[in-house]
């Protein structure tokens, strides 16, 4: 039987960097295999600093690793080795160049609705006839894959005149990059701040997204790092703010608010969408509860002079459509026609803004 090195090499020599078509063992990315005590260290050298498909690689080569030496009981180290500084290529044109309109879908904080927002923009403004792409750019709840139901979507690459690209994923006409491509939840911890940022650029540069009508870019809740950097590196036509009615998440939105008016910013906010603004039984159809307060999200809108987009009720279908992989609008006529009027009215704001 062939030593735990040698197995571990072969065992590596199955894995194949998406972009290159290559194994990694053959291309030289696996640098070196060390067996130490009843441990393994792996060291993989890539061909250039912040390869989009490092972390991808490092989780199978551990995986493998730990499969072909069960000796080891799972002690594997995978390691990336430094690279030099790499001459500067020159910069290829950014791939945002084919976007009519790009629209960062914000909220002042987690959980009032935001990616379930975009996710149902993006689909009415699909059946609308627009080419529509979503960036997620959610570091710290990516949920664009499994609202559309390419969780599993390996992101590949092509190069174009020498050129690298990442091909995005596509949901019923819809393109879709998400930053949980790259990354999977127990990652989320090491890639918030810096690392993040680094990779949605890239994101944001490389993704071939052709050409599109609107580009809904699924922000992080709050303001931050992320949000300074996406309208640092590309155009933003406009900004969508979601809030739900209570007083505490209007409260939050006034900063982001604020953060897209600020100087230097500049980013129009196209309005407000209020989100669970009531809920209706099935039972009693004419009846509309108020749980989080009524209209605090549109009075907020009043007094801050900003538009307000429309509401959209407390749906059970809502629900279920983000965790079935297709977004309510396609399946419920009361939100379909909720998010109908709200598109329009974007539609109108953009139109405005360019005159
Ligand atoms: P965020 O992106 O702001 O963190 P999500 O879009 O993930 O929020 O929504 C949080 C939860 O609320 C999800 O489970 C989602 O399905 C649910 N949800 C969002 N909007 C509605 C709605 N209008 N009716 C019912 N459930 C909703």
């Amino acid at each position: 039987m062939p030593n735990t090195e040698e197995r571990i090499r072969r065992a590596l020599g199955g894995i194949v960097h998406p972009e290159t078509g290559q194994d990694i063992v053959s291309s030289g990315i696996v640098d070196n295999i060390a067996i130490q005590g009843d441990g393994a260290v792996i060291t993989l050298a890539f061909n250039r600093k912040r390869d989009p498909f490092a972390n991808s690689i490092k989780r199978q080569v551990s995986a493998a690793a730990v499969e072909a030496a069960p000796e080891l009981s799972g002690n594997v180290v995978v390691a990336e080795k430094e690279m030099p500084a790499a001459p500067q290529k020159e910069k290829a044109p950014s791939t945002t160049v084919g976007i009519k309109h790009t629209i960062a879908v914000a909220s002042g904080k987690g959980g009032v609705g935001k990616s379930t927002v975009t996710a149902n923009l993006a689909a009415t403004l699909r059946d609308m006839g627009y080419k529509v792409g979503i960036l997620d750019a959610d570091i710290y709840g990516p949920s664009m894959p499994k609202m559309f139901g390419v969780e599993g979507y390996t992101p590949r690459a092509e190069i174009i005149d020498g050129q690298d690209y990442i091909l995005p994923a596509e949901a019923d006409g819809i393109k879709i990059s998400s930053i949980g491509f790259f990354i999977s939840p127990d990652d989320a911890l090491i890639w918030r701040g810096p690392m993040a940022t680094t990779a949605l650029k890239q994101l944001l540069h490389q993704t071939l997204w052709r050409e599109l009508d609107f580009l809904l870019i699924d922000m992080p809740p709050g303001t931050g790092d992320v949000h300074l950097s996406v309208v640092g590196e590309i155009k933003v036509n406009g900004a969508i703010i979601v809030s739900t009615p209570q007083q505490v998440a209007v409260a939050d939105v006034r900063r982001g608010v604020n953060m897209f008016r600020a100087e230097g910013i500049n980013v129009p906010v196209l309005g407000i969408i209020e989100n669970m603004a009531w809920f209706t039984p099935a039972e009693l159809p004419n009846n509309k509860y108020y749980i989080f307060g009524e209209g605090g999200a549109r009075n907020m809108a009043r007094t801050e002079g900003i538009d307000f987009l429309g509401d959209i009720p407390i749906i059970q279908s809502v629900m279920e459509g983000g965790d079935s992989g297709m977004p309510a609008v396609s399946t419920n006529s009361e939100v379909k026609n909720c998010y109908r009027a709200i598109a329009d009215r974007i539609v109108e704001k953009l139109e405005q803004n360019k005159q």
